[in-house]
Parts: structure tokens; sequence; C-alpha cells
């Protein structure tokens, strides 16, 4: 067993829900919006805490505890993953349900947002464990889920087999298939080809967006990556192939780094399902170390308030660009706008994964699926749009690019909540 170095799961004092706030109260603000819209927008309409029993291997009952929150429905059911995490917490779970709302406003998707966890570690369990934890947990929520409620996918620490088991245990329940329930499934029970690569692939996308707007070739740049689990070790793939330098990684136990730059596919064989591979280099540095390297691009890739007011003046990159959602807090933003460091937001620069979860959900509705191109192709097209959305945002209302792209995702929100009756814009 490796040592222990800073773990990833140390993250930042700041409280996710109250950050998601202020810069949401921001955004309305300068489109001048009602307080009533705010008062609706600034917490999910709907929240749901569960009490999941599981029996254990060891015979003995554990209680888990889980949530659901549906940020706002005004634009169609709602939409956002389901993390497995020890450190999961309410107004987490909350805040993470407004950033999907707001990704889905940017890339115009017809969908609220929502998000689930369960307070666990599934690195500490069997497999048996982790399906009966899955099952329980739709069982808990199936009250307020469904294709045209609700609409699950992963997150943090879950994948296509925890949503085959989901999307089994709603089948049960309802008693007849229905694959639009949840995204991000196998393929062969109606998952869509590109699904377990999109987040990445618009993470790649978002570089080449950035590539062009500094004339910064691809290939030239160095790259840091924290986070080796599904999002990075794509991206890393991807940033190997195409020639650009991946000079450091870091998984959950700590960091490895190499000026010249690493050997990914030798990585990428050795990873576990965690992502751990920082344990095959006997000269691995911790998380926090890694983060403050020189770099011209830095990745962090793994779990919220990574980038805070501790470590922000020692980082020494050019552009963050958020592949996590809310890695960076927004102290640490002004910070890093004030050196002139560019941050890419997370609302936009990992909004491929949702893309494709509705690229999913509309197959799934039509009973026709399409090819892996196909879904690159509109993939790619609809973040090329949101991408100038926001630049063009950004410069008219001067604002950084997180507060421009808070401003496109919050728009149409407010649009549908007004035209409903429900609030005065
Ligand atoms: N969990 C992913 C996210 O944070 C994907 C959500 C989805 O596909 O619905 O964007």
């Amino acid at each position: 067993m490796p040592i222990l170095k800073k773990s990833l799961d140390v993250s930042s004092s700041e409280n996710p829900l109250i950050e998601f706030q202020s810069i949401l109260k921001e955004a309305m603000d300068i489109l001048n919006y009602s307080n009533e819209a705010f008062e609706l927008l600034k917490e999910p309409i709907r929240f749901l805490e569960v009490k999941i029993p599981v029996r254990m291997d060891n015979g003995k009952t554990e209680v888990f505890v889980g949530y659901r929150a549906q940020h706002n429905d005004s634009t169609g059911p709602t939409k956002g993953g389901i993390r497995f995490h020890p450190n999961v917490t309410a107004d987490e779970v909350k805040a993470l349900s407004g950033w999907m709302s707001l990704k889905c406003g940017i890339n115009r998707l017809p969908y609220g947002g929502a998000k689930g966890g369960i307070i666990c570690d599934p690195r500490k369990m069997s497999n048996r464990e982790l399906e009966q934890l899955s099952r329980g947990y739709v069982r808990a929520i199936s009250q307020i889920v469904g294709p045209t409620k609700d609409i699950p996918a992963p997150d943090v620490y879950t994948n296509s087999q925890i949503m085959a088991w989901m999307l089994d245990e709603y089948d049960h329940l309802r008693e007849f298939d229905s694959p639009s329930f949840i995204t991000g499934k196998p393929l062969v029970l109606g998952g869509s080809q590109g699904r377990e690569t999109a987040t990445s692939k618009g993470v790649l996308y978002t570089l080449q967006f950035i590539s062009d707007l500094k004339k910064m070739p691809i290939k030239d740049m160095r790259v840091i990556i924290q986070g080796f689990g599904n999002v990075g070790s794509y991206l890393a793939q991807y940033l190997h192939d195409i020639g650009a330098k991946v000079i450091g990684i870091s998984d959950v136990l700590g960091g490895i780094y190499k000026e010249e730059g690493l050997d990914i596919p030798y990585l990428l064989s050795k990873r576990d399902s965690f992502g751990i591979v920082s344990n095959l280099y006997s000269n691995s540095i911790s998380n926090e170390e890694l983060l403050e390297k020189e770099c011209d691009v830095l990745v962090p890739a793994a779990i919220g308030g990574q980038i805070n007011k501790h470590n922000v003046h020692r980082l020494k990159c050019k552009i963050v660009v958020e592949a996590a959602n809310g890695p960076t807090t927004k102290d640490a933003i002004k910070i890093l706008k004030d050196k002139d460091i560019m941050v890419v937001p997370d609302i936009f620069a990992n909004s491929g994964g949702v893309i494709v979860s509705y690229f999913e959900w509309c197959q799934n509705n039509h009973g026709h699926y399409w090819t892996e191109q196909l879904v690159d192709e509109r993939l790619k097209a609809i973040m090329t749009d949101s991408f100038s959305n926001i630049i063009r945002t950004a410069e008219f209302y001067k604002v950084d690019m997180k507060v421009a792209a808070y401003i496109e995702g919050i728009r149409r929100i407010v649009e549908a909540s007004a035209i409903r009756g429900w609030i005065r814009s």
C-alpha cells in the first residue's frame, strides 16, 4: 500500500452552495433580474434526503445517507449525475444541481439541473455492496425521478455498471423497459457511442478553442492534469495522441511530474479502476505540489475546492481549464484574474458529458442509434456555439469567463420560469 500523501479528499473550507449563490447573484444583477428570480434560483426547487440500509458482506446492516437535488424544471425535466464519495454533503449536492442547470442553459439543452450523491467510500466496498447501495438508492428516490421528470447519470466514482444496476431496479419497479430513465449506460442497454469519453472530448475541444483564441498551438502546450479518473485519463490520452505534452498527473494518493513529458500509454495500461498510478513511481509528489508546478495549462479534473485562497498564489500556469465541478473557489478566480491567468469555467469546459447524455436520451426516446462520428460532430457543433456566446458575453459585459458563463446559463431558466408565470424576471 503506497504511503498516503496529501489526499484529494482534502477540499477547501469554502461552501460550494455559497460560492454558487454569490456568482449567480453577480450574474443576475448584471442582467437586472428581480430579487424573486434570485430567491427561486439560489436553491433547488426540490431536495430529498434518503436513508439506504445495505446488508454488508460481514452480515451487518449499514445505513447510508443519500441526496437528490432538482434545481429547476422550467425548461424541461431535470438532469444530472450521482456521485459516491465520503465527502458528499447536502450543500455540495445543491450547488452541483445549480451548476447542472447552468450547463444545460449554456448549451441550450431542454433540461434543468439535478444532482445526486451518497455518502460512502466505494473504494472500500465490494461489488455486491455497491450493487445493493445503487438499487436501494433508486428505490428511495423513485417517486421523483423518471424519463420525463429527472434523469440521472454517472459522476464522481460512479460508472456504467452502476447505471446498469440502477436502470434494472427502475425497470423492475415500473414493470416496463425504460432506457431513457438514466444515461451513461453500457451500450448493450441503450448507452450512446461516445458517452464514456464525452467529458474529456469536450475538455479537448475547449483546449482547441483556447488554442485558436490565444494563437498557441495545442501541440506546444505543456499540460498538468489533476485526477486520473474517467475524465483525466481519456484527456491525457487525447492530448498525447495529438502531440501535446502531459508533464504531470495525479490521483487520489499523489502526483507524478516529468518535465520532458510522461509516458501516458504506460500509465493508462497500469491504472486501476479508481485511476491510481502515482504508486508506480518512487519519486511521486503530493497533489498540492503538482498544482504548483510550472505549466501552460492546468486541468483540475478531480473534485471541488482544489484551487483556493491558500494555494492560488503559488500557481505557475497560464490557463486553468476546469474539468471537475467547482475546482476553483470564487476568491481564487479573482486572484487568478489579477494575475492574468485565464480560467475556463467548469459549467462550459466539462459540459460534454451532459451534452452526450442528452444525445443518449434522444436516441433512447427514438429507438434509433447514432454513430460515434455523428455524436462527436454534434458535440463539437454545440460546444463551438456555446464558446463563442460566452466569449461575446464576456466582452459585452466586461466580465470574466466564469460570470459570462453564468449569464449565458441563467437566461433561459429565468425566461422559462417567468413565461410559466412563476416569477417576474
Ligand atoms: N456528472 C456529469 C456532470 O457533472 C454528467 C451529468 C449528466 O450526464 O447528466 O456534468
